[in-house]
Protein backbone atom coordinates (compact mmCIF):
# COMPACT_ATOMS: atom_id res chain seq x y z
CA UNK A 1 0.00 0.00 0.00
CA UNK A 2 1.45 3.53 -1.11
CA UNK A 3 0.30 6.74 0.58
CA UNK A 4 0.03 9.22 -2.31
CA UNK A 5 -0.74 12.99 -2.25
CA UNK A 6 -4.25 13.55 -2.76
CA UNK A 7 -5.37 14.01 -6.10
CA UNK A 8 -8.56 15.83 -6.84
CA UNK A 9 -11.28 13.38 -7.41
CA UNK A 10 -12.70 15.55 -10.45
CA UNK A 11 -9.56 13.90 -12.20
CA UNK A 12 -10.52 10.27 -10.84
CA UNK A 13 -14.38 9.93 -11.77
CA UNK A 14 -16.25 10.04 -15.00
CA UNK A 15 -18.56 12.76 -13.82
CA UNK A 16 -15.51 14.90 -13.33
CA UNK A 17 -16.18 16.31 -9.80
CA UNK A 18 -14.71 16.34 -6.58
CA UNK A 19 -11.79 18.26 -4.70
CA UNK A 20 -9.14 15.99 -3.16
CA UNK A 21 -9.39 14.51 -0.24
CA UNK A 22 -7.92 14.66 2.95
CA UNK A 23 -5.94 11.55 2.27
CA UNK A 24 -5.60 8.75 -0.31
CA UNK A 25 -3.84 5.17 -0.54
CA UNK A 26 -2.91 2.82 -3.38
CA UNK A 27 -3.39 -1.20 -3.08
CA UNK A 28 -2.07 -3.20 -6.01
CA UNK A 29 -2.09 -6.33 -4.50
CA UNK A 30 -4.53 -7.84 -2.75
CA UNK A 31 -2.85 -7.64 0.84
CA UNK A 32 -2.42 -4.66 0.36
CA UNK A 33 -5.90 -3.99 -0.22
CA UNK A 34 -6.97 -5.41 3.00
CA UNK A 35 -4.37 -3.86 4.87
CA UNK A 36 -5.12 -0.56 3.72
CA UNK A 37 -8.45 -0.90 4.68
CA UNK A 38 -7.38 -2.78 8.28
CA UNK A 39 -5.58 0.15 8.82
CA UNK A 40 -8.32 2.72 7.47
CA UNK A 41 -10.55 1.49 9.80
CA UNK A 42 -8.34 1.09 12.83
CA UNK A 43 -7.89 4.55 12.67
CA UNK A 44 -11.34 5.22 12.54
CA UNK A 45 -11.41 7.06 9.43
CA UNK A 46 -14.50 8.08 7.40
CA UNK A 47 -13.82 5.74 3.90
CA UNK A 48 -14.51 4.90 0.28
CA UNK A 49 -12.76 2.86 -1.98
CA UNK A 50 -12.39 4.26 -5.58
CA UNK A 51 -12.78 1.76 -8.76
CA UNK A 52 -13.32 3.42 -12.10
CA UNK A 53 -15.18 6.62 -10.41
CA UNK A 54 -17.44 5.57 -13.09
CA UNK A 55 -20.77 5.50 -10.57
CA UNK A 56 -19.82 8.31 -8.35
CA UNK A 57 -20.78 11.73 -8.11
CA UNK A 58 -18.38 13.84 -5.87
CA UNK A 59 -19.08 16.81 -4.00
CA UNK A 60 -17.09 20.36 -4.48
CA UNK A 61 -16.22 20.20 -0.71
CA UNK A 62 -12.79 18.03 -0.05
CA UNK A 63 -13.42 14.74 1.14
CA UNK A 64 -12.18 14.66 5.12
CA UNK A 65 -10.99 11.02 5.31
CA UNK A 66 -9.29 8.41 3.54
CA UNK A 67 -9.61 7.38 -0.30
CA UNK A 68 -8.23 4.27 -1.42
CA UNK A 69 -7.68 3.58 -4.83
CA UNK A 70 -8.09 -0.30 -6.05
CA UNK A 71 -5.58 -1.07 -8.47
CA UNK A 72 -5.22 -4.89 -8.31
CA UNK A 73 -5.56 -6.84 -11.38
CA UNK A 74 -5.60 -10.19 -12.81
CA UNK A 75 -7.61 -13.19 -14.39
CA UNK A 76 -7.59 -16.84 -12.92
CA UNK A 77 -8.99 -19.76 -14.78
CA UNK A 78 -10.69 -22.13 -12.92
CA UNK A 79 -13.04 -25.52 -13.91
CA UNK A 80 -16.46 -25.28 -13.36
CA UNK A 81 -18.38 -27.94 -12.13
CA UNK A 82 -21.07 -27.89 -14.58
CA UNK A 83 -19.74 -29.07 -17.92
CA UNK A 84 -19.25 -27.18 -21.14
CA UNK A 85 -18.56 -24.54 -18.66
CA UNK A 86 -15.85 -22.51 -17.18
CA UNK A 87 -15.00 -20.08 -14.68
CA UNK A 88 -12.77 -17.45 -13.87
CA UNK A 89 -11.95 -15.27 -10.78
CA UNK A 90 -10.87 -12.05 -11.16
CA UNK A 91 -8.92 -9.48 -8.94
CA UNK A 92 -11.26 -6.42 -7.96
CA UNK A 93 -9.62 -3.55 -9.35
CA UNK A 94 -9.01 -5.26 -13.46
CA UNK A 95 -10.98 -2.94 -15.63
CA UNK A 96 -14.35 -4.85 -16.62
CA UNK A 97 -14.27 -4.28 -20.33
CA UNK A 98 -10.55 -5.49 -20.39
CA UNK A 99 -12.16 -9.31 -18.50
CA UNK A 100 -14.98 -9.01 -21.19
CA UNK A 101 -13.01 -8.14 -24.06
CA UNK A 102 -10.86 -11.39 -22.41
CA UNK A 103 -13.97 -13.84 -22.20
CA UNK A 104 -15.29 -13.12 -25.78
CA UNK A 105 -11.01 -13.88 -26.74
CA UNK A 106 -11.35 -17.40 -25.04
CA UNK A 107 -14.80 -18.16 -26.49
CA UNK A 108 -16.77 -17.60 -22.48
CA UNK A 109 -19.98 -16.07 -22.88
CA UNK A 110 -22.25 -14.69 -20.20
CA UNK A 111 -21.07 -11.19 -20.01
CA UNK A 112 -20.44 -10.09 -23.53
CA UNK A 113 -23.19 -7.73 -24.21
CA UNK A 114 -22.36 -5.47 -20.68
CA UNK A 115 -18.94 -4.97 -22.90
CA UNK A 116 -17.80 -1.14 -23.52
CA UNK A 117 -19.41 -0.78 -19.01
CA UNK A 118 -16.95 1.63 -17.64
CA UNK A 119 -15.26 0.77 -13.89
CA UNK A 120 -13.83 -2.02 -12.48
CA UNK A 121 -14.55 -5.55 -11.50
CA UNK A 122 -15.13 -5.61 -8.11
CA UNK A 123 -17.29 -2.66 -8.83
CA UNK A 124 -19.86 -4.65 -10.73
CA UNK A 125 -21.57 -6.63 -8.33
CA UNK A 126 -21.96 -3.66 -6.13
CA UNK A 127 -24.59 -2.19 -7.98
CA UNK A 128 -25.16 -5.87 -10.28
CA UNK A 129 -24.54 -4.14 -13.58
CA UNK A 130 -26.10 -4.64 -16.65
CA UNK A 131 -26.94 -3.80 -19.83
CA UNK A 132 -29.19 -5.02 -22.69
CA UNK A 133 -31.24 -7.49 -20.46
CA UNK A 134 -28.05 -9.23 -19.37
CA UNK A 135 -26.89 -8.70 -15.77
CA UNK A 136 -24.04 -9.96 -13.79
CA UNK A 137 -26.01 -11.64 -11.08
CA UNK A 138 -26.67 -14.16 -14.10
CA UNK A 139 -23.01 -15.59 -14.44
CA UNK A 140 -21.81 -14.66 -10.78
CA UNK A 141 -20.67 -17.29 -8.38
CA UNK A 142 -19.17 -15.84 -5.54
CA UNK A 143 -16.96 -12.54 -4.01
CA UNK A 144 -14.09 -12.68 -1.94
CA UNK A 145 -14.50 -9.59 0.25
CA UNK A 146 -13.81 -7.92 3.67
CA UNK A 147 -16.03 -6.79 6.15
CA UNK A 148 -15.90 -3.66 7.56
CA UNK A 149 -17.61 -4.67 10.94
CA UNK A 150 -15.45 -7.78 11.58
CA UNK A 151 -12.11 -7.30 9.24
CA UNK A 152 -12.47 -10.50 8.13
CA UNK A 153 -12.04 -12.33 4.62
CA UNK A 154 -14.85 -14.09 3.41
CA UNK A 155 -15.99 -16.34 0.17
CA UNK A 156 -19.87 -15.37 0.26
CA UNK A 157 -22.02 -17.05 -2.73
CA UNK A 158 -23.63 -14.20 -5.22
CA UNK A 159 -27.63 -15.39 -3.17
CA UNK A 160 -26.12 -13.66 -0.09
CA UNK A 161 -25.77 -10.16 -1.90
CA UNK A 162 -28.92 -9.10 -2.34
CA UNK A 163 -28.36 -8.17 -5.73
CA UNK A 164 -31.58 -6.72 -7.64
CA UNK A 165 -31.79 -4.19 -10.36
CA UNK A 166 -28.66 -1.82 -9.63
CA UNK A 167 -28.53 -2.77 -6.51
CA UNK A 168 -27.17 -5.20 -3.94
CA UNK A 169 -26.65 -5.20 0.25
CA UNK A 170 -22.96 -3.32 -0.59
CA UNK A 171 -24.47 -0.12 -2.34
CA UNK A 172 -24.77 3.24 -1.00
CA UNK A 173 -28.09 4.03 -1.86
CA UNK A 174 -29.08 7.88 -1.89
CA UNK A 175 -29.64 8.80 1.63
CA UNK A 176 -29.07 5.17 2.95
CA UNK A 177 -26.35 3.81 4.21
CA UNK A 178 -25.40 0.07 2.78
CA UNK A 179 -26.92 -2.98 4.48
CA UNK A 180 -23.24 -4.46 4.91
CA UNK A 181 -20.22 -2.29 4.76
CA UNK A 182 -17.65 -4.89 2.89
CA UNK A 183 -15.18 -4.42 0.18
CA UNK A 184 -15.42 -6.93 -2.71
CA UNK A 185 -11.68 -8.03 -3.15
CA UNK A 186 -12.25 -10.45 -5.86
CA UNK A 187 -15.01 -12.10 -7.87
CA UNK A 188 -16.12 -15.62 -9.78
CA UNK A 189 -17.89 -15.91 -12.70
CA UNK A 190 -19.52 -18.66 -14.33
CA UNK A 191 -19.35 -19.35 -18.10
CA UNK A 192 -20.33 -21.07 -21.04
CA UNK A 193 -17.63 -22.37 -23.06
CA UNK A 194 -19.16 -21.88 -26.39
CA UNK A 195 -16.15 -21.15 -28.59
CA UNK A 196 -15.76 -19.82 -31.87
CA UNK A 197 -19.43 -20.75 -32.98
CA UNK A 198 -21.11 -18.59 -30.74
CA UNK A 199 -24.68 -18.94 -29.40
CA UNK A 200 -27.96 -18.27 -30.31
CA UNK A 201 -29.06 -15.08 -28.93
CA UNK A 202 -32.02 -15.39 -26.84
CA UNK A 203 -33.10 -12.57 -24.51
CA UNK A 204 -35.67 -9.97 -26.24
CA UNK A 205 -33.56 -6.90 -25.59
CA UNK A 206 -30.74 -7.81 -26.70
CA UNK A 207 -31.79 -9.60 -29.62
CA UNK A 208 -33.84 -6.24 -30.92
CA UNK A 209 -30.37 -4.32 -30.09
CA UNK A 210 -28.17 -6.70 -32.20
CA UNK A 211 -31.01 -6.01 -34.83
CA UNK A 212 -31.39 -9.77 -34.85
CA UNK A 213 -33.99 -12.10 -37.12
CA UNK A 214 -32.51 -15.21 -37.21
CA UNK A 215 -32.35 -17.73 -34.70
CA UNK A 216 -28.46 -18.85 -36.12
CA UNK A 217 -25.86 -18.59 -33.60
CA UNK A 218 -23.98 -15.71 -33.47
CA UNK A 219 -20.05 -15.03 -32.26
CA UNK A 220 -19.15 -13.23 -29.21
CA UNK A 221 -16.70 -11.12 -31.21
CA UNK A 222 -19.73 -9.93 -33.30
CA UNK A 223 -22.06 -9.20 -30.68
CA UNK A 224 -19.25 -7.07 -28.89
CA UNK A 225 -18.94 -5.07 -31.82
CA UNK A 226 -22.19 -4.07 -32.13
CA UNK A 227 -22.40 -3.02 -28.57
CA UNK A 228 -19.92 -1.36 -28.37
CA UNK A 229 -20.58 0.45 -31.80
CA UNK A 230 -24.10 0.59 -29.88
CA UNK A 231 -23.07 2.44 -27.04
CA UNK A 232 -20.89 4.48 -28.90
CA UNK A 233 -23.66 6.24 -30.95
CA UNK A 234 -25.41 6.52 -27.38
CA UNK A 235 -22.63 8.34 -26.02
CA UNK A 236 -22.47 5.62 -22.85
CA UNK A 237 -18.71 4.46 -23.87
CA UNK A 238 -15.95 6.47 -22.54
CA UNK A 239 -13.91 8.69 -25.15
CA UNK A 240 -12.29 11.71 -24.08
CA UNK A 241 -12.62 12.90 -27.25
CA UNK A 242 -16.73 13.27 -26.28
CA UNK A 243 -18.44 15.38 -23.60
CA UNK A 244 -21.28 13.75 -23.69
CA UNK A 245 -19.41 10.47 -21.94
CA UNK A 246 -18.40 12.97 -19.04
CA UNK A 247 -20.85 11.32 -16.90
CA UNK A 248 -21.83 8.41 -14.71
CA UNK A 249 -24.06 6.91 -17.71
CA UNK A 250 -27.98 7.06 -16.38
CA UNK A 251 -27.86 9.23 -13.85
CA UNK A 252 -31.54 8.60 -13.10
CA UNK A 253 -32.89 4.83 -12.23
CA UNK A 254 -36.13 3.65 -14.69
CA UNK A 255 -38.98 4.28 -11.87
CA UNK A 256 -40.52 0.71 -10.12
CA UNK A 257 -43.94 1.33 -9.46
CA UNK A 258 -47.16 -0.64 -8.33
CA UNK A 259 -49.32 -1.23 -11.67
CA UNK A 260 -52.10 0.86 -10.44
CA UNK A 261 -49.48 4.05 -10.54
CA UNK A 262 -48.32 2.95 -14.35
CA UNK A 263 -51.69 2.54 -15.01
CA UNK A 264 -52.37 6.40 -14.52
CA UNK A 265 -49.33 7.35 -17.16
CA UNK A 266 -49.97 7.73 -20.69
CA UNK A 267 -50.23 4.71 -22.64
CA UNK A 268 -47.16 5.75 -24.69
CA UNK A 269 -44.72 5.81 -21.54
CA UNK A 270 -42.57 2.70 -21.96
CA UNK A 271 -42.44 0.39 -19.33
CA UNK A 272 -41.53 -3.50 -18.42
CA UNK A 273 -42.73 -6.02 -15.95
CA UNK A 274 -40.95 -6.65 -13.34
CA UNK A 275 -40.89 -10.38 -11.80
CA UNK A 276 -42.63 -10.33 -9.00
CA UNK A 277 -40.53 -12.50 -6.00
CA UNK A 278 -40.99 -16.17 -7.06
CA UNK A 279 -39.84 -17.35 -3.46
CA UNK A 280 -42.70 -16.59 -1.79
CA UNK A 281 -43.91 -20.26 -1.59
CA UNK A 282 -46.81 -20.98 1.08
CA UNK A 283 -45.70 -24.98 2.67
CA UNK A 284 -48.01 -27.02 4.32
CA UNK A 285 -47.19 -29.59 6.53
CA UNK A 286 -48.66 -32.94 5.70
CA UNK A 287 -50.26 -33.15 9.01
CA UNK A 288 -51.74 -30.08 8.73
CA UNK A 289 -53.11 -30.36 5.23
CA UNK A 290 -56.98 -30.83 6.01
CA UNK A 291 -57.71 -31.11 1.90
CA UNK A 292 -58.69 -27.21 1.51
CA UNK A 293 -56.09 -25.07 -0.50
CA UNK A 294 -55.68 -21.75 0.58
CA UNK A 295 -56.77 -19.03 -1.34
CA UNK A 296 -53.79 -17.80 -3.69
CA UNK A 297 -52.55 -14.66 -2.20
CA UNK A 298 -52.22 -12.08 -4.58
CA UNK A 299 -48.67 -10.67 -5.96
CA UNK A 300 -48.17 -7.32 -5.93
CA UNK A 301 -46.93 -6.87 -9.66
CA UNK A 302 -44.56 -3.89 -10.13
CA UNK A 303 -43.61 -2.06 -13.52
CA UNK A 304 -40.71 -0.28 -14.21
CA UNK A 305 -40.79 2.81 -16.23
CA UNK A 306 -38.58 4.26 -18.30
CA UNK A 307 -37.21 7.58 -17.09
CA UNK A 308 -35.77 8.77 -20.25
CA UNK A 309 -39.17 8.94 -21.88
CA UNK A 310 -40.34 10.54 -18.11
CA UNK A 311 -37.50 13.43 -18.51
CA UNK A 312 -38.36 13.90 -22.34
CA UNK A 313 -42.02 14.43 -21.97
CA UNK A 314 -41.42 16.93 -18.74
CA UNK A 315 -40.10 18.73 -21.30
CA UNK A 316 -35.99 18.59 -21.10
CA UNK A 317 -34.55 17.36 -24.38
CA UNK A 318 -31.36 15.59 -24.99
CA UNK A 319 -28.67 18.62 -24.76
CA UNK A 320 -30.70 20.43 -22.20
CA UNK A 321 -28.88 23.31 -19.96
CA UNK A 322 -30.05 25.89 -17.32
CA UNK A 323 -28.73 29.29 -18.03
CA UNK A 324 -25.25 29.91 -17.36
CA UNK A 325 -25.10 26.12 -16.38
CA UNK A 326 -21.86 24.21 -17.52
CA UNK A 327 -23.81 20.95 -17.07
CA UNK A 328 -26.09 19.58 -19.21
CA UNK A 329 -28.26 16.98 -20.34
CA UNK A 330 -26.16 14.39 -22.96
CA UNK A 331 -27.59 15.65 -26.42
CA UNK A 332 -27.69 11.38 -27.15
CA UNK A 333 -29.23 10.31 -24.43
CA UNK A 334 -31.79 11.82 -21.64
CA UNK A 335 -30.81 9.66 -18.68
CA UNK A 336 -27.05 11.38 -18.93
CA UNK A 337 -26.04 14.32 -17.00
CA UNK A 338 -22.69 15.37 -18.19
CA UNK A 339 -19.79 17.82 -17.64
CA UNK A 340 -19.86 19.91 -20.28
CA UNK A 341 -16.21 21.73 -19.10
CA UNK A 342 -15.46 22.19 -15.51
CA UNK A 343 -19.00 21.94 -14.06
CA UNK A 344 -19.27 22.21 -10.24
CA UNK A 345 -20.68 19.58 -8.81
CA UNK A 346 -23.42 22.00 -7.78
CA UNK A 347 -24.09 23.09 -11.28
CA UNK A 348 -24.73 18.94 -11.99
CA UNK A 349 -27.09 19.29 -8.48
CA UNK A 350 -28.85 21.94 -9.46
CA UNK A 351 -29.76 20.24 -13.08
CA UNK A 352 -30.53 17.49 -11.35
CA UNK A 353 -32.89 18.66 -8.83
CA UNK A 354 -34.63 20.76 -11.92
CA UNK A 355 -35.04 17.52 -13.65
CA UNK A 356 -36.86 15.84 -10.58
CA UNK A 357 -38.66 18.39 -9.90
CA UNK A 358 -40.39 18.69 -13.96
CA UNK A 359 -41.04 15.27 -13.39
CA UNK A 360 -42.53 15.04 -10.30
CA UNK A 361 -44.98 17.79 -11.21
CA UNK A 362 -46.05 16.46 -14.47
CA UNK A 363 -46.22 13.03 -13.36
CA UNK A 364 -46.08 13.02 -9.77
CA UNK A 365 -42.86 10.34 -9.04
CA UNK A 366 -39.52 11.40 -7.60
CA UNK A 367 -36.60 10.05 -9.76
CA UNK A 368 -33.94 8.40 -8.08
CA UNK A 369 -30.54 8.97 -8.92
CA UNK A 370 -28.41 5.65 -9.81
CA UNK A 371 -24.97 6.45 -9.07
CA UNK A 372 -23.82 6.59 -5.32
CA UNK A 373 -23.34 10.39 -3.99
CA UNK A 374 -20.25 11.36 -1.68
CA UNK A 375 -21.21 15.04 -0.17
CA UNK A 376 -23.24 16.19 -2.24
CA UNK A 377 -26.80 16.31 -1.56
CA UNK A 378 -29.84 16.70 -4.16
C1 LIG B 1 -20.49 6.24 -19.87
C2 LIG B 1 -21.01 5.31 -18.79
C3 LIG B 1 -21.82 4.24 -19.11
C4 LIG B 1 -22.30 3.38 -18.12
N1 LIG B 1 -23.10 2.32 -18.47
C5 LIG B 1 -23.56 1.46 -17.54
C6 LIG B 1 -24.39 0.36 -17.90
O1 LIG B 1 -24.70 0.14 -19.07
N2 LIG B 1 -24.83 -0.47 -16.91
C7 LIG B 1 -24.47 -0.28 -15.61
O2 LIG B 1 -24.91 -1.08 -14.76
N3 LIG B 1 -23.69 0.74 -15.24
C8 LIG B 1 -23.22 1.62 -16.16
N4 LIG B 1 -22.43 2.68 -15.79
C9 LIG B 1 -22.10 2.87 -14.35
C10 LIG B 1 -20.73 2.29 -13.95
O3 LIG B 1 -19.92 2.08 -15.07
C11 LIG B 1 -20.85 0.97 -13.20
O4 LIG B 1 -21.67 1.13 -12.06
C12 LIG B 1 -19.49 0.42 -12.75
O5 LIG B 1 -19.65 -0.87 -12.21
C13 LIG B 1 -18.79 1.31 -11.70
O6 LIG B 1 -17.48 0.81 -11.53
P1 LIG B 1 -16.33 1.72 -10.95
O7 LIG B 1 -15.13 0.86 -10.74
O8 LIG B 1 -16.12 2.90 -11.81
O9 LIG B 1 -16.95 2.12 -9.54
P2 LIG B 1 -16.73 3.49 -8.72
O10 LIG B 1 -17.46 4.60 -9.41
O11 LIG B 1 -15.28 3.71 -8.47
O12 LIG B 1 -17.47 3.13 -7.38
C14 LIG B 1 -18.88 3.00 -7.35
C15 LIG B 1 -19.29 2.53 -5.93
O13 LIG B 1 -18.81 1.21 -5.73
C16 LIG B 1 -17.92 1.18 -4.61
N5 LIG B 1 -16.86 0.23 -4.94
C17 LIG B 1 -15.93 0.36 -5.92
N6 LIG B 1 -15.14 -0.74 -5.91
C18 LIG B 1 -15.57 -1.54 -4.91
C19 LIG B 1 -15.16 -2.80 -4.39
N7 LIG B 1 -14.11 -3.46 -4.89
N8 LIG B 1 -15.85 -3.32 -3.34
C20 LIG B 1 -16.91 -2.67 -2.80
N9 LIG B 1 -17.33 -1.47 -3.23
C21 LIG B 1 -16.67 -0.92 -4.29
C22 LIG B 1 -17.42 2.61 -4.45
O14 LIG B 1 -16.99 2.88 -3.13
C23 LIG B 1 -18.66 3.39 -4.83
O15 LIG B 1 -19.55 3.41 -3.73
C24 LIG B 1 -21.94 3.58 -16.77
C25 LIG B 1 -21.10 4.66 -16.43
C26 LIG B 1 -20.64 5.51 -17.42
C27 LIG B 1 -19.74 6.66 -17.07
Amino acid sequence: MTEIDPVPLAQLTTLRTGGAPERMLEARTTSELVDALRQVWSRGDEWFVLGGGSNLFVGDEEFEGTVIRVLTSGIERLSSPHPGRSRVRVQAGHDWDALVAYTVEQGLAGIEAMSGIPGTVGAAPVQNIGAYGQEIQETLVEVDLIDEATGAVSTVPASDLGLGFRTSVLKHHYGDVPARRAVILSVTLDLADVGDAGRIVRGEQLRRALGLQSDAPVPLAWVRERILATRTAKGMLLDPEDPDTYSAGSFFQNAIVPDRVAMTLPPECPRWPVTPDLDAVTVIPLGAFDGQLPPIASVRSDVKVSAAWLIEQAGISKGFRLPRSRAGVSTKHALALTNRGNATAGELAQLARYIQSRVHAEFGLVLQPEPVLVGVEL
